[in-house]
């Protein structure tokens, strides 16, 4: 007999309620609305700081980063200034998929952010945005590879050119391919779900965390980067995202008895990018915190950097995070040179600095201190590090919107506040809040020769030609879940994506390992079922080594090598 699936996740990337609750309103959710009724619904709060690879990572094995020890795209190398990208070989915590395995189910998961290279799940799986490309062994088993492609055709990971988006011919052309990747992934899944049902299975779909980034500005007039005259054409499009997704939510769901949970969980939310631009190692600089070597301003040198930093610049805006990725892993010697650049990091003087930001690729805004015993070059005593921090906390304070005379940020975080485990001490010293309703910034690299420059400045509208950032993540996404023992109907507000993990273990009445964060969300179930079935704590799942390899081969990097030729970056 055919197996029927238990649990079904769908993970929407970056899905907001600001978006979600004016669209359902007019009926053009009706998928995701049905989904409502039948269940419970709500925020969703992300982990901190709310971007994808510590997020997805959170929520497949619910725990906090310290415990499993992804903090952002890059992660700071050990005994060294150097950051290095990070993907699923730097996850040390057993995911929720390996635990449901050894309870005995199946699991199957697609395209969910961070798993490269696949783990050999008993079930499938297809890796999701850390996949180095398309030639790359990403899926699990390998023959399940060939039969996609002889159904599916073949699966493309990424949009293309999301980098040269400075005409509308291009924004477009971008917009036509997110398309084409939401419709082949919507394909996949169907297939799947026909053809190799598992106990348990999860499709994520990226495009509306994609469109977001590029497009909010278009269909929010408050924006500053909005342009009332370009709002016909790009006004609805990312609600036109939403709407394919809630029309491929609701094709999946078609095909689920009533009897299989369905959850659609976004990893954060999303919001609009603001105007106010903190340079934080300037900042840094002017407190006197963080010194430039000498010579770093000379003509000869200045000269260098610009070539450096002109390539790099077109990067950082430009190209998705897994193209960076792979970018940076295929010419390190390039990677060093800009990015070292690009951040300054050759220019500052470690001997004199006791706390920088790493500016670089993709890195949410937070700061390092230079330790003694530590870093290589560390200068600050362990016995003076909480009286520096809390300096720096309250020296953040003083950066204050001229406008309104209230600080920029809101809040700052301490490292052991929001990190906690074994690994917590390679996440950054101090996480500044980004992403509170009032605590708004973005932050852009500092370079010596403008440290007399403010540390804070309002951004005017950006010229047209440009590509654009519109839109940016938030702390809350969304939670949609229906099961027989969940409620119907009903609004939870607690709930965290940490949560996640240990619902699912519940739900198929699997112990819940005593060392994850996370707590079962007991507001979903119905009394009658909690009573039958009380939540059980199991041994602690603890931490799990890393033995996958995760190199390019040759046919990999001439294929990323294409790329960016195409993009324009190498000549
Ligand atoms: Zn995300």
């Amino acid at each position: 007999m055919k197996k029927v699936p238990k649990v079904v996740v769908i993970g929407l990337d970056a899905a907001t309620w600001t978006v979600i609750r004016p669209l359902m309103a007019e009926g053009k959710m009706p998928n995701l609305a049905k989904l409502m009724k039948a269940g419970v619904s709500g925020p969703l709060q992300s982990i901190m700081p709310p971007i994808t690879p510590p997020a997805w990572t959170s929520f497949m094995t619910g725990k906090n980063p310290g415990k499993h020890g992804i903090y952002n795209f890059i992660k700071s190398e050990q005994g060294s200034y150097a950051m290095k990208y990070a993907n699923a070989t730097s996850r040390r915590a057993p995911t929720v998929w390996k635990l449901l395995n050894d309870a005995g189910y199946t699991v199957g998961t697609m395209n969910v952010p961070f798993t490269y290279p696949p783990e050999p799940l008993n079930g499938f799986q297809i890796s999701g945005m850390d996949t180095p490309s398309e030639t790359s062994p990403f899926i699990h088993p390998p023959e399940l590879r060939d039969e996609l492609v002889r159904h599916v055709g073949g699966i493309q990971l990424d949009v293309r050119f999301l980098g040269a988006m400075s005409t509308d011919e291009r924004r477009d052309q971008v917009l036509a391919e997110m398309k084409q990747i939401d419709e082949q992934w919507t394909k996949a899944a169907l297939y799947i779900l026909e053809n190799h049902p598992q106990d348990v299975m999860m499709f994520v779909f990226m495009s509306i965390d994609t469109v977001q980034h590029h497009f909010w500005h278009h269909m929010d007039k408050e924006h500053f980067l909005h342009d009332p005259a370009r709002a016909p054409k790009f006004g609805d499009t990312v609600c036109k995202v939403y709407e394919r997704l809630d029309a491929a939510t609701g094709q999946i769901i078609d095909r689920l008895p009533p009897e299989t949970a369905v959850f659609v969980v976004s990893d954060h939310g999303g919001g609009p990018t603001v105007d106010r631009t903190i340079y934080l190692n300037r900042y840094l600089a002017q407190l006197g915190l963080l010194h430039y070597k000498d010579n770093a301003v000379s003509p000869l040198r200045k000269l260098a950097q610009k070539v450096l930093r002109a390539g790099f610049s077109a990067l950082r805006g430009t190209l998705t995070s897994r193209q960076k990725t792979k970018l940076a892993e295929l010419f390190p010697k390039l990677r060093e040179k800009s990015e070292l650049a690009y951040s300054s990091f050759t220019d500052i003087d470690w001997t004199r600095t006791k706390a920088y930001c790493s500016e670089v690729l993709a890195s949410p805004p937070s700061i390092r201190i230079n330790l003694k015993g530590v870093k290589p070059q560390g200068i600050v005593d362990p016995a003076d590090y909480e009286s520096l921090i809390t300096s720096i906390i309250e020296k953040l304070a003083d950066l204050k919107d001229p406008r309104t005379g209230k600080p920029v940020i809101n809040r700052v975080y301490r490292r052991h506040e929001v990190f906690q485990g074994p690994f917590a001490d390679e996440g950054a010293d101090l996480i500044l809040d980004w992403w509170s309703e009032n605590s708004l910034f973005s932050t852009e690299p500092s370079f010596p020769e403008h440290t007399n420059e403010p540390a804070l400045s309002i951004r005017e509208h950006l010229p047209q030609g440009k590509a654009e950032w519109g839109g940016t993540h938030r702390l809350y996404g969304i939670i949609v879940a229906r099961a027989p023992a969940f409620k119907a109907g009903a609004k939870i507000e607690n709930a965290r994506l940490i949560d996640i993990a240990p619902t699912l273990l519940h739900l198929l009445d699997v112990p819940v390992p005593e060392d994850m964060d996370g707590k079962v969300l007991t507001s979903f179930f119905q009394p009658d079922f909690l009573s039958a079935h009380a939540v059980r704590a199991g041994a602690a799942s603890g931490t799990s080594g890393t033995d996958r390899p995760s190199g390019y081969t040759d046919e990999e990097s001439a294929k990323v090598e294409e790329r960016l030729q195409a993009l324009g970056y190498l000549e």
